[in-house]
């Protein structure tokens, strides 16, 4: 499983509490993020995350060209709806290409709670059911 870890700044928190809520399913994954949030969950959780560009700085748009050609199963992108983004363009973009490649896209804890449970309780195989 190919996942992509994205929070916006209001949302790291919350992104490093699930991520440690399903630790062991997620070390079995091959995890990227954006540079910020990738380096969070690195540092305080031990996780193996490759870490893009930071959101701002395109890297966003760096793992929607990854999800384009295949090299991405499923996101994870909790957006703060409270704050105006400056690459708001980006985030959209993003999820776009989720859409028009029928990516699963998580854009809150709950829905990225169904996803993550679904896959957990599906490992080894959790490709299989996406
Ligand atoms: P960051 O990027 O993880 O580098 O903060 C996330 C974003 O703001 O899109």
């Amino acid at each position: 499983m190919k996942l992509a870890l994205i929070a916006h700044d209001h949302k790291k928190d919350d992104m490093v509490a699930l991520a440690a809520e399903f630790l062991d399913y997620l070390k079995t994954c091959q995890l990227m993020g954006t540079g910020t949030t990738g380096g969070r969950l690195n540092g305080e959780l031990g996780l193996d995350v490759e870490c893009l560009l930071s959101g701002p700085l395109g890297g966003d748009l760096q793992i929607g060209a990854r999800l384009a050609v295949g090299e991405v199963d499923a996101v994870i992108f909790l957006r703060d709806p409270m704050t105006p983004q400056p690459h708001e363009p980006d985030i959209n973009a993003l999820v776009r290409a989720c859409d028009v490649h029928d990516v699963p896209c998580a854009t809150n804890l709950a829905g990225a709670r169904v996803m993550l449970r679904a896959w957990s309780a599906a490992s080894p195989n959790p490709a299989a059911i996406v």
